[in-house]
């Protein structure tokens, strides 16, 4: 079978994918994302891992990754949930969004999908990073979104074995499927990429409208939240627009969403860009600060306690890093400020970090089908 480029269709079989509607005229509209591709016989989705197979629409990445790799958690980025744990990192290929910095490009606009050479089940998935130690799985990489079948599918495998999942997304999707996927994993970080449309338009095809409709869905299905935000040099770092983001995170999601301020690094198709110098992240801390947000992560760059946990109310150090490591923790087991006894928002073990939490070294891990 080939698809309309001509390129081989994968070889293990297509799985029936959720979310379509046959149109009057015969055509079958994608419905998971906003991006709603009506596909005719043989054509592919713009995410390209979505096909019309006859009178149907399939998943071609069901079952199949790029490769697995244990992370810390601190990487997704996640520092409300687990600290110190690892978590068993995949993505598949494809991508809804075409974000012209993107740092994971050569997964995203994969046309390649036989290099997916790791099968997995879900259930293969849940056992792989219970046997490895890991507090669970983590979709990433490149967009869940896309492959939000197979994410569902593998987040109720984690919850049967007593392990968690957790979404790295853009959050660019139907408000349906939006429900089922993240109500199916226990934490996410979703990017809010800028704050305005035409930065969302120009630099990443997707709509801000969406994804701030993706960020209240999944704040209102109690599933944990953190916010990423890559802030580029001219593009998306004024203060006023990180003003206003930081205004509508408080006043919509609430002071206590962790917000990360990530820094960008020349990729894609925007290489020419400089760098975000951590100067632009002291800057967008001291604004969400001011707007009240209480925990606020700076990332890809080396800043004085960017990546440290405080109490929102009397400021102790409750988690200390240094890069991805776990290098002090002192919540309580009930989940609060040993100072203050105020509770810290988020998933805790009650017994604190594993033992091994300052020795995190990545590893690839082989997992059976
Ligand atoms: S998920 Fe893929 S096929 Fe479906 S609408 Fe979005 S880009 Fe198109």
């Amino acid at each position: 079978m080939t698809g309309p480029t001509g390129r081989a269709m994968p070889s293990a079989d297509p799985h029936p994918a959720r979310w379509w509607r046959t149109l009057p005229d015969g055509r079958l509209r994608c419905e998971l994302c906003p991006r709603r591709c009506t596909l005719r016989e043989g054509q592919r989705g713009f995410c390209f891992v979505r096909a019309r197979v006859g009178d149907a629409i399939v998943l071609t990445t069901y079952g199949r990754s790029s490769g697995f790799v244990l992370d810390p958690i601190e990487k997704k980025p996640l520092a409300h949930v687990l600290p110190g744990s690892t978590i068993l990192s995949f993505g598949t290929a494809g991508c809804n969004l075409a974000c012209k910095y993107c740092q994971n490009w050569e997964i995203s606009t994969s046309r390649d999908i036989d290099t997916l050479t790791a099968p997995a089940t879900p259930q293969a998935l849940a056992a792989a990073a219970s046997d490895a130690g890991a507090a669970g799985v983590a979709f990433t990489y490149n967009d869940p979104v896309i492959f939000a079948e197979y994410a569902i599918d593998t987040a109720a495998a984690c919850r049967e074995a007593g392990l968690a999942s957790v979404a790295v997304s853009a959050g660019w999707i139907s408000p349906e499927p939006c429900t089922e996927l993240f109500g199916a994993v226990d934490a996410a970080n979703i990017d809010l990429k800028g704050f305005t449309d035409d930065f969302y338009r120009r630099v990443t095809g997707a709509r801000l409208t969406d994804v701030l409709d993706t960020l209240t869905r999944v704040r209102a299905l109690g599933t944990w939240l953190e916010i990423t935000t890559l802030l580029i040099p001219g593009r998306n770092d004024s203060d006023a627009e990180i003003a206003a983001e930081c205004a509508w995170i408080a006043a919509e999601l609430g002071a206590e969403v962790p917000v990360h301020f990530s820094a960008f690094h020349p990729a894609h198709r925007m290489r020419e860009t400089p760098r975000t110098p951590a100067s632009t992240l002291e800057r967008a801390r001291a604004i969400a600060r001011d707007a009240g947000l209480a925990h606020v992560y700076l990332g890809n760059v080396r800043t004085r306690d960017g990546a440290s946990t405080r109490c929102a109310g009397c400021g102790t150090l409750l988690v200390d890093r240094e890069s991805y490591r776990v290098t002090d923790y002192r919540i309580t087991s009930e989940g609060a400020c040993p100072q203050c006894g105020r509770r810290v928002p988020g998933l805790w073990d009650p017994a604190g970090p594993p033992p091994a939490a300052g020795q995190w070294l990545p590893r690839r891990v082989a997992v059976g089908v």
